[in-house]
């Protein structure tokens, strides 16, 4: 149902900073093979679609704030796949959709609001959408899609990096990702998280929690000491940005000519050359970048500065 051959192109990155550093950077352009269910997306959804097929859900629910690239992929993997599909959006509606619910609207999402307060508690939030969709066939999917099976499949990224490498680079929302990612290495690679968000330890801990769900013995995690969580590059917070992040952005964006967002693959790559210049990675490392997509949200944030 998911398709499986699509090639996912592996970049190299070659510069002034690289070179000069002698590293060998490569970005992995997952927003590239489907336009719409992108980037990590693609991944996390893969198993969630084939559990609901097989429970023969005819509904995909799942939640996300408006500009929610998670949201994007759920209505268009429901249009691709032929899933009805239900949005539950964080916060009041606005007179307009914006561009990412618009989107959503067009492949047939049902959106449905409801307030910051009531989507903080999700104990509550599950309660009110059991009550309110309860004749809905719906499959559930968290926000972000960040369940065991969006890990399931997210292990399956590092799979189309067919060359030997050290590091791995993922930004990080819920942590989901980089625990798919870790959970794929080999024991001589090593995987950095950058936190987009700020709020010290969170993905740390939610990586640790998951990892210790999926490893049968949760010591290994300590034992096998590869994998880390980067706190400095965050900005501010959750789309947060400042200049010199735009500044940076559009730099790479000139030199290499692939675009980054600004709210997850911008702060990351930020980071990345912050790190080569620092000198922490060695000489002749190779460090793998994983373009996760966000695209479709960035365009927002573009349009309300020009
Ligand atoms: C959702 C998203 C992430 C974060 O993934 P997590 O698994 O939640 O950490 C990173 N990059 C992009 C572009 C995303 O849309």
């Amino acid at each position: 149902m998911v398709s499986e051959s699509k090639i996912i192109p592996l970049q190299t990155i070659n510069d002034s900073i690289t070179k000069k550093h002698n590293i060998n950077l490569y970005i992995l352009r997952t927003d590239l093979p489907h336009p719409n269910i992108s980037g990590n997306k693609r991944f996390k959804l893969k198993y969630n679609l084939l559990e609901a097929a097989k429970q023969n859900k005819n509904t995909l629910l799942s939640f996300g704030g408006a500009f929610s690239n998670h949201i994007v992929a759920i209505a268009a993997a429901g249009k691709e796949y032929h899933f009805n599909t239900i949005g539950i959006i964080r916060g009041e509606k606005n007179s307009d959709l914006n561009p990412t619910l618009k989107f959503a609207t067009d492949c047939g999402m049902d959106i449905h609001y409801v307030s910051r307060t009531l989507y903080q508690n999700k104990k509550e939030l599950y309660e009110y959408v059991n009550q309110h969709f309860s004749e809905n066939n719906f499959y559930m999917i968290p926000e972000g899609g960040s369940n065991a099976l969006g890990i399931e499949g997210c292990k399956e990224i590092t799979q189309s990096v067919n060359i030997d490498f050290d590091y791995v680079c993922t930004a990080c929302g819920t942590g989901a990702t980089m625990a798919g990612i870790v959970l794929s290495l080999k024991n001589d690679q090593k995987a950095i998280g950058f936190q987009v968000l700020k709020a010290e330890n969170y993905i740390r801990n939610e990586v640790s929690e998951w990892l210790n769900k999926f490893r049968n013995n949760p010591e290994t995690n300590q034992l096998n000491n590869n994998w880390e969580v980067n706190e400095n590059y965050h900005f501010g917070g959750y789309a947060k940005v400042k200049q010199e992040l735009k500044d940076f952005i559009d730099q790479f964006e000139q030199t290499n000519n692939i675009p980054l967002d600004r709210i997850y693959t911008g702060k990351m790559m930020f980071g990345i050359y912050d790190l080569i210049q620092k000198g922490f990675f060695k000489k002749d490392q190779s460090v793998i970048a994983i373009h996760t997509g966000g695209l479709q949200g960035d365009t927002r944030i573009r349009n309300v500065d020009f």
